[in-house]
């Protein structure tokens, strides 16, 4: 059984979820990796992340695929005993106007965004249950509460997951589960990288702080809802936007 608290963070080998699982190790965090696919090019984050004294372990899982997800789940409890913090961060878009969208870029996006956090929660409730406690903390994105012209599967996919948070956060209150959520505005990962400087432009005239945020900054609310500070918050979303949507 681990010491200290454990995180497992879906899809945390770039971008903001390899933030998150830095910033808490950082605060004493065990971490349990999810990635698609265990490579030696995983080392460097392992050393990055054990350099704070704590552990680390790479589970791997699709989480699309429910039964992944589930071995998973079993696999992280094996490592260290618990999970204390779920982080569904794993997702990825599929952008295009609805006139020219395949059905297998609708249902790509939501099997990854929706239903995988549905795949991975489902199977750490149980564990959080008989613990009496858990943090579940799901990326949702400001276009899942103001849409976005070019996403409707992505937007779809991001307020399915503010639904599917309140809901949960209600059914588990009274077992000590908190449940939240957190909607990014622009935040420069490989996700946004793809956009064009014009694009780009754009999106800073619509942003009151006048720049896409950075992984770090996500992270540090994710550690928020992670930590003592915010034990009597459950059942929101938090933007972290730079004042995008108000
Ligand atoms: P990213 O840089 O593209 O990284 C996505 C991560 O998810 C990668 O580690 C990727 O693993 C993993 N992943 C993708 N599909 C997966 C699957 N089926 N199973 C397991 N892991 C999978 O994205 P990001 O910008 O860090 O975004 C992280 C989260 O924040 C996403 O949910 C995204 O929707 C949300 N978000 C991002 C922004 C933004 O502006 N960047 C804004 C709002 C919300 P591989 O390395 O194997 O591909």
């Amino acid at each position: 059984m681990s010491e200290n608290k454990v995180a497992l963070i879906t899809g945390a080998t770039r971008g903001i979820g390899k933030e998150i699982a830095l910033e808490l190790a950082e605060n004493g965090f065990d971490i349990a990796v999810n990635c698609r696919r265990k490579d030696d090019s995983l080392e460097e984050l392992r050393k990055e992340i054990e350099k704070n004294g704590v552990r680390c372990e790479f589970v791997e899982a699709d989480v699309a695929n429910f039964e992944q997800c589930e071995a998973m789940v079993k696999d992280t409890i094996e490592k260290f005993g618990r999970i204390d913090v779920l982080v569904n961060n794993a997702g990825i878009t599929r952008d295009g106007l609805i006139m020219r969208m395949k059905k297998e870029d609708f249902e790509a996006v939501v099997d990854v965004n929706l239903t995988g956090t549905f795949n991975v929660t489902r199977n750490v409730i149980p564990y959080m249950i008989k613990q009496k406690s858990g943090r579940i903390i799901s990326l949702s994105s400001v276009v899942g509460v103001a849409g976005n012209a070019g996403q409707t599967n992505y937007s779809a996919s991001k307020a399915g997951i503010i639904g599917f948070t309140k809901s949960l956060a209600k059914e588990v209150a009274s077992r000590n589960i908190l449940v939240n959520a957190v909607a990014p505005g622009f935040i420069d990962t490989d996700m946004t990288k793809v956009l064009s400087d014009t694009v780009k432009d754009g999106i800073h005239a619509q942003i009151p702080l006048k720049r896409m945020g950075t992984p770090r900054e996500v992270a540090k609310v994710v550690k928020f809802l992670a930590s003592e500070d915010s034990s009597y918050v459950t059942g929101q979303v938090i933007n972290i936007d730079g004042g995008m949507v108000m």
